[in-house]
């Protein structure tokens, strides 16, 4: 599995020109990013360290000296007619790691070969048979490639995705990347190959490109395995290609044969000397990488008691964890935070596509909603009305309450009251619960809450009803 991860930076990989996502076409440029003869690279030092952090978090061997080297090809959208890169098995910043996902409850480790950092290329867009326009702006942004060893410890689709979820966490927990794959900051492309079962040797290899989500990966992955055993079992060969692939159609297609390594005529780049990463570097760096996501679950697993289903969404991306953990800080009970997170704040920033930083209801708000809840001020019916309410509009619940008049009722006498009326109003379940038949009695404490608009308290509402029908 090669993944390419645009790194989180102001500025580019070898030159001072913005990174912003979303400007007007070819504006963020300049000599050096167009490839212009006689200008020098200068490399990025955050980008360096971001590539540092993530080797470290990967388990990776950090190379004394990082080399740059030429990676020579002819493409449209590559201004200088070679990407800068990393090349070899000793001068890449990382190699020989590890990560380790989580398939079936079982713990594995996915070999890594190297993390290593280079520059991103230009975007083509093609309009209309023939005619092209290509976008220079991200032309030289620091790109981080991460490739996982050989032979391969990933084995279907489903560990794929596994080694894909679990990596973006770890980038976004490092804040090296944003993780976004829609908006291409996160590109992954499998190599994939079958083999009859037992064998160890491996078949010829497919590449798959445009994969922009968890989905399309998964399903690109599952076709091409089948598509190749079509081919063996029918007695073809496999073609080694790069393929694309089609996510409305389903199914991928040949895009190029792919190119060996020789073609691209690697060589150290000259303009570039090589980065020496001493020890005290190194510590330092290794001293800003936080609690990993697995280590966290492991945690919330043995100190607060949680599910495996719950660790693994509060643990997903470093936002929710950090949300879960402010809302623990406040004094919600853990328990009690990942239920109202995990269920119905992941449901409504589904629903709304909402990013959980930017959410209007935040761990203060929930914090005293489960406050009011807890006193007995409100009802369980009317907290969840009060949750949708908070998220659109970002009102204390607290505020709502008094405002609205939400206050629950345990008054003895307005219970009665409410009570009584019910009873008046449905004769025939009251004569149903007098003979004998007293599982209608939720019924008749339903008519209290439609009764008081949700508001009377259900289990004082509950015992006053039963002695006015006793
Ligand atoms: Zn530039
Ligand atoms: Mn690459």
């Amino acid at each position: 599995m090669e993944v390419h991860a645009q790194l989180l930076t102001e500025s580019k990989m070898f030159c001072a020109c913005p990174t912003r996502f979303g400007d007007l076409p070819n504006t963020n440029v300049c000599p050096i990013c167009l490839g212009m003869p006689g200008t020098l690279p200068v490399p990025n030092k955050k980008a360096v360290e971001h590539v540092i952090r993530t080797a470290l978090a990967l388990n990776c061997r950090i190379a004394p000296v990082a080399m740059f080297y030429r990676k020579n090809y002819f493409y449209p959208d590559l201004p200088k007619g070679y990407q800068i890169s990393q090349y070899g098995e000793v001068h890449p910043i990382g190699t020989r790691g590890y990560l380790e996902i989580e398939v079936e409850g079982e713990r594995l480790p996915v070999r890594i070969r190297r993390v290593h950092l280079e520059e991103d290329t230009g975007k083509l867009f093609h309009y209309l048979p023939g005619e092209s326009e290509v976008d220079f702006n991200r032309a030289g942004a620091p790109l981080m490639e991460i490739v996982t060893d050989f032979p391969p410890d990933l084995h279907s689709a489903e560990a794929a995705k596994e080694y894909l979820v679990q990596l973006r966490a770890v980038l976004t927990y490092l804040g090296v990347c944003d993780g976004k794959m829609e908006e291409g900051s996160l590109r992954c492309e499998p190599n994939i190959s079958v083999a009859p079962v037992g064998s160890t040797q491996l078949g010829v290899k497919t590449e798959l490109k445009n994969l922009n989500s968890f989905r399309s990966v998964v399903r690109g992955i599952e076709f091409e395995i089948e598509r190749q055993i079509k081919i063996l079992e029918s007695g073809g060969q496999v073609v080694q290609e790069t393929r694309g692939w089609n996510e409305e159609g389903g199914y991928s297609f040949p895009m190029r044969t792919k190119e060996f390594e020789q073609d691209y005529r690697y060589f150290p780049e000259p303009d570039i000397v090589p980065i020496q990463i001493t020890d005290e570097w190194l510590e330092s760096l290794r001293a800003t990488i936080p609690e990993l996501p697995l280590q966290k679950a492991d945690r919330y697993r043995k100190e607060y008691g949680l599910g495996a289903t719950e660790t693994r969404i509060l643990t997903a991306d470093i936002h929710t964890a950090t949300y879960f953990e402010q809302c623990v800080a406040l004094g919600i009970e853990p328990k009690t935070a990942s239920n109202w997170i995990t269920v119905e704040l992941q449901a409504r920033l589904n629903e709304t596509n909402t990013d959980i930083r930017h959410s209007k209801l935040q761990p203060a708000h929930l914090a005293d909603l489960i406050d009011l809840l807890r006193k007995g001020v409100i009802s369980g019916r009317i907290a969840k009305e009060l949750f949708d309410e908070v998220f659109q509009t970002g009102e204390m619940p607290s505020r709502i309450v008094q405002a609205r008049g939400l206050v629950q009722i345990s008054d003895e006498d307005a219970l009665r009251a409410a009570a009584r009326k019910v009873i008046a109003d449905n004769p025939d379940v009251v004569a149903k619960y007098r003979a004998g038949k007293t599982s209608v009695l939720g019924f008749l404490v339903g008519q209290i809450m439609r009764e008081t608009q949700g508001r009377a308290n259900p289990q004082r509402a509950s015992e006053i009803l039963r002695e006015e029908l006793n």
